[in-house]
């Protein structure tokens, strides 16, 4: 896509710092970071949304943004990592090219997931798993 920043980044139209590159994947330093480090592996084609990444792609792209995560946590001092992937705005996706951000964490340093805990209903665990099952089931159908 010729206005999407991301694609400008894997032709090389506007500066990275590249932290891998391959056939199907580019993995560059976020610019504004979580913590030091903090790299976005992409789809070098166009996707907006995770979810039409081709099988292969997406598997390549959290293959080697865990790979980068030991490589963080080896080479960084860091503990740990978070893969994160937000699809779509209300997700909180931003930058409309699918990207998965490897974040190196450590122990105490001072981000936090805002991440409640709700409570089901009686019955609602057992409607929302048959709706989404089925609708998973067909939705695997038609792309076979
Ligand atoms: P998201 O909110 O998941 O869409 O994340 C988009 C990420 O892209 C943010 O963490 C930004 O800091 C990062 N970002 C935006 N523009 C650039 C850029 N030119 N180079 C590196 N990272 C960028
Ligand atoms: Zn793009």
């Amino acid at each position: 896509m010729n206005d999407c920043i991301f694609c400008k980044i894997v032709r090389g139209e506007i500066p990275s710092v590249k932290i891998y590159e391959d056939d199907l994947v580019f993995a560059f330093l976020d610019i504004s970071p979580i913590n030091f480090g903090h790299t976005l592996v992409i789809p070098k084609e166009h996707h907006q949304s995770a979810s039409t990444i081709p099988e292969a792609v997406a598997g390549r792209m959290f293959h080697i943004g865990s790979r980068i995560g030991v490589a963080l946590r080896r080479k960084c001092d860091y503990d740990a990592y978070n893969l994160h992937l937000a699809d779509g705005a209300a997700a909180g996706q931003v930058v409309m090219h699918a990207h998965l951000h490897v974040v190196p964490r450590q122990a105490e340093d001072g981000f936090h997931w805002n991440w409640r805990q709700l409570k089901y209903p009686e019955g609602r665990m057992a409607e929302i798993a048959a709706g989404v099952s089925a609708r998973l089931a067909a939705d695997l159908g038609e792309e076979s």
